[in-house]
């Protein structure tokens, strides 16, 4: 189990490796673009080297890559469909130039139509994205909040996608903040064992690829989407404990991504508290 850490992108991807080990994270995420605008620009073959490079003597675990925000692939707005395609499949095509594990966004909302109405969009979506960039790189669904009328809250949900879509590169992110503000308890041995097995039955649970650790500023079941540092939130370390105890996560790299001490994003505490629990629980 490697700890890692959002960290930012800025002056180009290779650059991100030193802000990571500066934290002491052992894999990192980064976007590949500005997530709150739609332009992308292709990783240049010289950048993607100096990456490679940087990678291998850093001894760095695999590399995720966000998604925009903007993306929503469940929209009946069909323009905003096909920039949200344009898109991911950018995303994807970076990560497979970077060598990452993958691409995680967010299934977004379904825009008042209702889960099962976009379904079938949805997924020829994806399909239409992986076909489009062949390669290693999974897309991953990332668990959701469960506000308004947000795709993903649900184990249910994201099995019906992943079923929906048939494609053997998609694979689930699971957002422990998330996966809490939708109503998994996952603090304690019996509770987690019964969300993990709902998560096995609805989705499979060789496709929990990576983990979003984050604290949970509100309670269980708020459906609001806000992240707290590690320990000071309703999940707890002890909630922590229990997760990284728990064998489904054994190999799935974990991805901070809390407010900081200072508010300036995953820092080295956080990166510590995660490292102190996984050396209590004996998986380190
Ligand atoms: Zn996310
Ligand atoms: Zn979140």
């Amino acid at each position: 189990m490697l700890i890692g850490a959002h960290v930012s992108a800025a002056g180009g991807p290779d650059k991100a490796i030193a802000r990571a080990e500066e934290i002491g994270a052992e894999c990192f995420q980064i976007f590949a673009s500005s997530p709150r605008m739609w332009s992308a620009k292709p990783i240049p073959e010289p950048v993607a080297k100096k990456y490679r490079a940087e990678m291998k003597r850093a001894g760095m675990g695999p590399t995720v890559l966000h998604g925009k925000y903007l993306v929503a692939l469940g929209s009946a707005d069909s323009e905003l469909v096909a920039k949200s395609e344009i898109a991911l499949q950018a995303d994807v095509a970076a990560a497979n130039v970077l060598g990452a594990l993958g691409v995680i966004f967010h299934p977004a909302s379904h825009r008042g139509q209702g889960f099962d109405a976009v379904i079938d969009q949805f997924a020829s979506s994806v399909r239409k994205i992986l076909d489009g960039e062949p390669g290693e790189s999974l897309l991953m669904l990332e668990t959701s909040a469960g506000a308004g009328d947000h795709i993903g809250s649900s184990f249910a949900e994201l099995g019906t996608l992943v079923k929906a879509i048939g494609n053997e590169r998609v694979a689930v992110c699971l957002d422990t903040q998330h996966v809490w503000a939708a109503g998994y308890d996952i603090t304690s041995s019996d509770k987690l064992n019964a969300v993990l097995d709902e998560f096995d039955r609805e989705i499979g649970i060789d496709l929990l690829r990576s983990v979003h650790a984050n604290d949970s500023l509100r309670e269980l079941g708020s459906s609001v989407d806000r992240h707290d540092n590690i320990g000071d939130g309703h999940i707890g370390a002890r909630g922590f404990a229990t997760l990284m105890a728990h064998p489904a996560f054994k190999n799935v790299p974990f991805y901070l991504e809390v407010p900081g001490t200072n508010k300036s994003g995953p820092d080295r505490p956080n990166v510590d508290a995660l490292k102190k629990i996984r050396k209590q629980v004996g998986v380190g």
